[in-house]
């Protein structure tokens, strides 16, 4: 079963990659709100949520994370990491630079060494108020699952106007300051054949990451359930050898 987040602030989750990690949820905590639709999406399809379309308030997201804030320190158990993710993209919030800018000032307030994160299917990095802001995070990582339209089409769904080139400028112009995230996964939808690791797949991608030349490349397989049930984890030792062909490149790769 997928399930939503439901509330402001979630976690914190301990990871042993992450450390303590405290989750910032900007969407909807009733319903999804996203301008993707994965097939992989463990808070499951968009139409399934036909809820409310309202953002949470930047006062609200102030008031719960100072609070939050405050109490994991006064425990003695301040977060590693501030994560923005959720129920859907965060940097659909029309008060998205705010809201990162009081999470910084908060974050210098409460626990300075904390990092601050944003997990990001890069949809909105159009808009210069978004680019600034991720500009100004500790990790901006940001998501493509593969080289090929018709593969983003199959995988991600775009809701709205989307192309792999288009993406791939927008990164670009970000030179260097973000981390890629790419999910590998195989299986079929809609009685197509999904599978994002064949060499083909792998190796345009491979192209795309030297021309971007993300700081650093993460990448992952299924974990959770997901809402298309025909699909296939990819093992580690897949992702692995993946992650060894970034090296090649000169760029670090995680695997997560
Ligand atoms: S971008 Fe993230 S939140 Fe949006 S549909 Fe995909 S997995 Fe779900």
């Amino acid at each position: 079963m997928t399930s939503l987040y439901n509330n402001i602030i979630f976690g914190p989750i301990r990871s042993r990659r992450l450390g303590l990690s405290l989750g910032v949820n900007l969407l909807p905590i009733e319903s999804k709100l996203c301008s993707f639709d994965c097939i992989y999406c463990e808070c499951g399809w968009n139409a399934d949520h036909p809820g409310k379309r309202r953002f949470n308030a930047r006062e609200d997201v102030y008031k719960m994370l100072d609070e939050t804030l405050e109490k994991m320190v006064g425990e003695g158990t301040p977060p590693d990491v501030i994560t923005f993710a959720g129920n859907g993209e965060p940097t659909m919030h029309p008060d998205f630079e705010n809201i990162i800018d009081d999470t910084i000032a908060l974050r210098d307030k409460h626990c300075p060494n904390a990092k601050v994160s944003v997990l990001s299917n890069a949809t909105q990095i159009h808009r210069e108020d978004v680019r600034r802001a991720l500009l100004r995070v500790d990790n901006n990582i940001l998501k493509l699952d593969s080289a090929f339209d018709e593969t983003v089409q199959l995988v991600n769904k775009p809701q709205g106007a989307y192309t792999v080139a288009r993406t791939v400028e927008l990164l670009k112009a970000f030179n260097g300051e973000f981390i890629l995230q790419t999910m590998f996964l195989r299986g079929e939808y809609l009685g197509k054949l999904v599978d994002n690791t064949t060499e083909e797949e792998v190796a345009a991608w491979l192209r795309l990451v030297e021309e971007m030349r993300p700081k650093r490349v993460m990448v992952y397989s299924l974990d959770r359930d997901t809402p298309c049930e025909t699909l296939e984890k990819v093992e580690k030792e897949e992702l692995q050898r993946i992650a060894e062909r970034v090296a090649a490149l000169g760029i670090e790769c995680s695997v997560a």
